[in-house]
């Protein structure tokens, strides 16, 4: 075909899991294997780990400040989870998408896709399921940091998350990391293929 121009805007892809499904893994693999593509830049009021980097990981923020940028309405959804706050800036997005240059991945809770869908927003959204539920048992054991009580309501969180997973718009089970892996790529070419999502000028 000649003559033809593309003009493509910023995808806007969602990722939610129950915790101990391996959504981190799968979503920093993505990140260093597709093209274009950029992990969303979060802010949250927990403390930092060891290893992460502020503006990177996160943007670690207090309490105050958060809760002056949620009354701002600057936050394009925010939410608490694990009795920290969450939220995916409006600015992080805006600049992203206005970009033409790459997609952003948004790495949030299944509160966080909720709000997105009330609010309209156009996004692809993505959920990891663990292969089964004695296998999410044993990973978060398996992590020998928390007590039973601990892990009994993570499991009981994971299973009321996992009962959501008709909401998004792709299943992916983490049974083998690189066939998941695979897929969520699958995931983000057709996604970029669909017409909504480039705007194709043929002379
Ligand atoms: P962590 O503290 O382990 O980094 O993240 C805890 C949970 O918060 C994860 O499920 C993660 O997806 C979610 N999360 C991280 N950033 C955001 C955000 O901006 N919005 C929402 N709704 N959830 C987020």
């Amino acid at each position: 075909m000649s003559g033809r121009e593309e003009f493509k805007r910023g995808i806007l892809f969602s990722i939610s899991a129950p915790s101990g499904a391996g959504k981190t893994t799968v979503a920093n693999r993505l990140l260093e294997r597709v093209d274009n593509l950029k992990l969303s830049v979060s802010h949250t009021t927990r403390q930092i780990r060891e290893g992460e980097t502020d503006g990177v990981d996160y943007y670690f923020t207090g309490v105050d400040r958060f809760m002056t940028m949620v009354e701002n309405d600057e936050f394009l959804e925010w939410a608490e989870v694990h009795g920290n706050m969450y939220g995916t800036s409006m600015k992080s997005i805006d600049t992203a998408l206005n970009s033409n240059a790459y997609d952003l991945l948004l790495d949030i809770d299944v509160q966080g896709a909720d709000t997105l869908r009330a609010r309209k927003i156009s996004f692809a959204s993505i959920f990891i399921l663990p292969p089964s539920t004695e296998e999410l048992e044993k990973r978060l054991m398996g992590r020998g940091t928390d007590t039973k009580e601990v892990v009994a309501k993570r499991l009981k969180a994971a299973r009321s998350e996992m009962e959501q997973m008709d909401k998004f718009d792709y299943v992916i089970i983490n049974d083998d990391l690189d066939t998941a892996v695979s897929q969520a790529m699958a995931v983000i070419t057709a996604e970029r293929l669909r017409p909504v999502n480039r705007r194709i000028i043929i002379k």
